[in-house]
């Protein structure tokens, strides 16, 4: 008989405020975005300092290499289509479109998340996003519905019971999976019997994680980064082009 390994760790719900996706001041659509140094009152002060986070997320539909840079055309949270995220390197290097479809930048379909975005202040009623830091970007390979749909089910009370089927079993003495952080289960057995079910979503859970475990409605300098580590991230294929 094989042996199932499966993640566990003791139960450590933590959810950061402002965290879940649905929150539209965290997760703005394109239209709430901030205008570059504007103070708005919500994202920027009078002298344009951040008052908190945010992040833009989308759903990729198109990829366009631009001549320093490249521009990804998204539909966003609220269902805005084409708007577009562009991206200049600072210092005037091409990114070459054969190494950037190579590396399977532009995944259509894939999420594309973005922080601290601002529309652009000489064109503010353009549909332009723009993001001058690699590190400021990730491409997360799941739909963004998938996203939602583990977030809807990290933030209901159901995510706080075993979501073993057909376990009602509740309250302190559970366990979460130490993949994801999100699901959670009475007993080892439990988790080890559900693990064929879990162990994709574990992956989607897993990547939502970073979303809820920061607090989202302060800022501190120099605010959030993505991990290095992500192999899909589109930081990391960035950073390659920095030889
Ligand atoms: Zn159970
Ligand atoms: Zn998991």
């Amino acid at each position: 008989m094989p042996v199932v390994e499966v993640p566990v760790a003791p139960l450590l719900i933590r959810a950061g405020p402002g965290s879940n996706l649905r929150d539209r001041t965290t997760f703005p659509p394109f239209a709430r975005c901030p205008v570059a140094g504007r103070a708005d009152g919500t994202y920027l002060g009078p002298d344009g300092q951040p008052l908190r986070h945010w992040c833009f997320v989308g759903e990729i539909t198109r990829g366009e290499l631009r001549p320093v840079g490249f521009e990804l055309a998204v539909t966003d949270v609220e269902g805005r289509e084409d708007v577009r995220v562009c991206y200049e390197r600072g210092d005037g290097v091409d990114v070459r479109v054969d190494d950037m479809y190579g590396r399977g930048v532009s995944s259509i379909g894939d999420t594309l998340v973005v922080l601290y975005p601002y529309k652009d202040a000489l064109d503010p009623d353009s549909n332009r996003l723009i993001v001058q830091d690699p590190t400021l970007i990730q491409v997360i390979p799941h739909k963004l519905e998938e996203l939602l749909a583990f977030n809807d089910v990290f933030w209901s009370t159901s995510s706080k019971m075993c979501v073993a089927p057909d376990c009602v079993k509740s309250g302190s003495g559970l366990m979460q999976c130490s993949g994801c952080r999100a699901a959670t289960y009475c007993s080892r057995e439990h988790q080890t019997r559900h693990w064929p079910t879990h162990k994709r979503d574990c992956k989607v859970a897993a990547a939502l994680s970073a979303f809820t475990g920061w607090d989202w409605t302060t800022y501190e300098a120099p605010g959030f980064r993505f991990s290095q580590n992500t192999s899909d991230s589109l930081q990391a294929i960035l950073h390659s082009y920095s030889r």
